[in-house]
């Protein structure tokens, strides 16, 4: 049975395989695409899935077989992490890429046979320190138990500049007819940013945002509306009706900052080829952090919103 908190969360994909899993047959695709926004909520279901389909008891959600030990621990021999910083063939030189040496070393690892049920998670991900909202947001996985493959790794999406055409081309005979007990998954924010010869011969599920409602962000879709644009001269309007807006909902300043990176952060997932707007956004996200310091400093709301917005604006 997968992890109650992605069960919760995550109905229908978790039914979809729990209904196949229990089917003598177990007949579902061996491609499958996971995409939306919450790439973490995406890596921690392909890992619940991988230890679904390697338990050796009955995978219930505190099983301590060797198979699903090994899985959270993220050392299971047979479910792979592959992204452009993971499992790379030693002679790989390449960084920014899901290299064709790594598609080919995968090709060439189904001519033998396993004991295990062969899982490939195919995503982006990067090296480095987590933001805030990235951080509080794992916590909401931690009852999983699910280590990352790598010190400060940072799952992200796949798209096509990291998944490059050679590379995906060199998977497909392997997606079309895998051997038996072999799944390809692979996790993007839209469909759109994985090649067409992948995703039509693989099955798509949606999955939805882990903390999607936990964020209030309508709001702020007014007040923001002229972000990243904000003049100095319209700050303090801004900031006024913000200011009535958190009254009227009754929320707390710390709220309200939390929502705002929130924003940002989905802002940035939206506008990823635009380096110049994506940059502003990580700075002005920074600022929201530093905001929330002064919050916890008890500095009055008012002028904690004002200097931020202040710090937005040009
Ligand atoms: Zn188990």
């Amino acid at each position: 049975m997968f992890h109650p908190i992605l069960k919760r969360k995550f109905e229908y994909v978790t039914n979809y395989f729990e209904t196949a899993i229990k089917n003598e047959k177990r007949s579902f695709a061996q491609s499958i695409v996971l995409y939306g926004q919450d790439i973490a909520a995406q890596y921690y279901l392909a890992m619940e899935i991988a230890r679904q389909l390697n338990c050796m008891k009955d995978a219930d959600p505190a099983c301590d077989c060797l198979n699903c030990s090994w899985i959270r621990n993220n050392q299971h021999p047979a479910v792979l992490t592959v992204s452009k910083n993971d499992n790379k063939p030693s002679d790989d030189t390449s960084s920014k890429v899901i290299s064709i040496k790594q598609t080919l070393m995968i090709n060439n690892s189904l001519i033998n046979s396993s004991d295990y049920y062969r899982v490939f998670i195919f995503c982006d991900s990067e090296i480095g320190e987590m933001n805030e909202f990235e951080k509080k947001h794992i916590q909401d996985f931690g009852g999983l138990n699910f280590k990352f493959p790598q010190e400060n790794w940072i799952p992200k999406p796949l798209n096509r500049d990291v998944l490059i055409e050679a590379s995906a081309n060199s998977l497909l005979k392997s997606i079309e007819e895998p051997p038996e007990r072999t799944l390809f998954l692979f996790l993007t924010e839209d469909k759109e940013d994985i090649i067409e010869t992948i995703i039509s011969r693989s099955q798509s599920f949606y999955v939805p945002s882990f903390n999607a409602q936990s964020y209030d962000t309508e709001f702020l879709t007014a007040v923001l509306a002229d972000y990243p644009a904000i003049k100095k001269i319209n700050v303090i309007n801004t900031a006024a009706v913000l200011l009535e807006a958190m009254q009227e909902h009754d929320y707390k300043v710390e709220y309200v900052l939390d929502c705002m990176e929130f924003y940002l952060a989905q802002m940035i997932k939206r506008n990823l080829n635009n380096k110049m707007l994506v940059q502003k956004i990580k700075k002005d996200i920074s600022k929201i952090q530093h905001a929330k310091k002064q919050a916890q400093a008890y500095i009055k709301p008012q002028l904690i919103i004002e200097d931020l917005l202040f710090s937005f604006a040009f």
